[in-house]
Parts: structure tokens; sequence; C-alpha cells
């Protein structure tokens, strides 16, 4: 068992000779509770399922993965979606900015400073002022 995801994932289960399961401990983080009332449920799931059924011939998220769910007093909802729109409402939008050598990547909060207080950032590479790319 491992803490190593990020991302959008709340969990992952692989299978094969060396199972594992990978928790998101930055999305436990944020939603403890109803983290750990589901995913390691979810991933353990997978695993039970995975060594019931060594063939891999069903889904992953199949009608015994679900019932097994069920079994553990919990919905059997496949992708996590509880943590996925949370986690997309909280991430913030990336505008592409140009200087003379690259693309910048700026936060919604350092493009508002730009386009609504006037201010200005500078590439530490090549110490211009960066500009909004035209797609944006
Ligand atoms: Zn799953
Ligand atoms: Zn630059």
């Amino acid at each position: 068992m491992r803490f190593d995801l990020s991302g959008q994932a709340a969990g992952q289960y692989r299978g094969g000779p060396h199972p594992c399961i990978r928790y998101n401990p930055g999305m436990a983080a944020r939603q403890f509770e109803a983290y750990c009332q589901r995913t390691p449920a979810h991933e353990v799931a997978h695993y039970v399922i995975d060594c019931l059924h060594p063939e891999k011939s069903i889904k992953p998220h199949g009608p015994q993965w679900q019932e097994l769910m069920r079994a553990f007093g919990l919905e059997p909802d496949r992708c996590h979606q509880y943590d996925l729109t949370n986690v997309r409402q909280r991430r913030q939008r990336r505008f592409t900015y140009r200087c003379a050598c690259q693309e910048h990547q700026l936060s919604t909060t350092r493009h508002n400073r730009i386009q609504y207080r006037g201010m200005q950032y500078h590439c530490i590479k090549c110490g211009k002022v960066l500009r909004p790319t035209s797609d944006d």
C-alpha cells in the first residue's frame, strides 16, 4: 500500500503478481471523511475481486464489484465522481503568457492582477514583461 498518488485520482488499484493499492494523500486531506468512507473500500473491493477472479475476465467496476461495495454498505459509484467534481472546482484556471524566451502558465490570481490592477510580471530568465498570448 502506498500513499503517493496525486492529481485527480482518489485511489488506484494495480493487479498482477504484486498487487498494490495507492492512495492520494492530498485528496484525503481535503475531504478526509468522504475519502475515508469510500476510497479505501473502493480500492480494496478491486483487490478482493481480483483475488476471486484471477482470470481477469470481468470488468473492474462490473456487477461483482458493485455487489461487494453494497456488502460494504456503500453505493457502488465507479469513478470517484464526488472527488473529481470537487477537485475541478478548486483547481485554478491557468493562463498562457509569453516573454521573449518561453511560455509561462500564470494562475488566475496573477492573471487578474495583470488584467485589472495593471501589475507586471517579468521572466526570471530574459527579464521581459509577460504578455498574454493571443488565444486567451
Ligand atoms: Zn475503481
Ligand atoms: Zn523569458
